[in-house]
């Protein structure tokens, strides 16, 4: 690794994270009928803190799914290539859906991923939710219906986004200068 854990700014705090997740939570909450099921997916790796955090203050019934893709590798930028490990989903007929993500960058990922469970899954709607947008890096058409935080174009780690596989378990959002 190029890079060290020394050399990490903070850019979020964790009481900053945890304030805005909730305050999305309730933006969720009342965008929905809360007597109706809905199904999380979760993105990993990346979107494991943000999912947990977040699901814990959804108050209609939940069900959890999990997919794992990846556009990064080991870089700090997008390798215009989707990977996926695991895109194995139930049958979601007439389900609320709503996907839950670290961040959206370029849009590749969720671009597919999108398309991917409209065609596959005929759930009766289809959401998003990001933790952070990098709007100014979009390529591709993906708006978040729900979002924390918008940033700058800057590679930023923890709180589930890591550099080189590491940095995951760190409680905020830090980037190296
Ligand atoms: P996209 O397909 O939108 O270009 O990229 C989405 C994926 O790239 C995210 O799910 C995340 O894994 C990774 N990614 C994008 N920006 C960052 C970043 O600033 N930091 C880290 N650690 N990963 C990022």
């Amino acid at each position: 690794m190029e890079k060290d854990i020394k050399d990490l700014k903070v850019l979020i705090k964790p009481s900053e994270l945890k304030d805005r997740i909730k305050t999305l939570a309730d933006e969720i909450n009342s965008n929905y009928n809360l007597d109706e099921p809905l199904t999380l997916i979760c993105v990993l790796r990346g979107a494991v803190m943000f999912f947990s955090e977040l699901s814990k203050y959804l108050k209609m019934p939940v069900k959890m799914e999990f997919v794992s893709l990846s556009s990064y590798g080991d870089a700090q930028k997008s390798s215009g290539k989707i990977k996926s490990f695991n895109l194995n989903l139930p049958n979601m007929h007439d389900e609320n859906v709503l996907i839950v993500e670290d961040i959206v960058d370029t849009g590749l990922t969720l671009d597919f991923l999108i398309k991917f469970i409209k065609m596959k899954c005929s759930a009766k709607d289809v959401k998003l939710a990001v933790l952070f947008d990098k709007k100014c890096a979009r390529k591709y058409d993906v708006i978040p219906d729900f979002s924390a935080f918008e940033i700058d174009d800057k590679f930023i780690v923890g709180f589930g986004l890591d550099y080189c596989g590491y940095y995951r378990n760190l409680d905020y959002i830090g980037y190296f200068e």
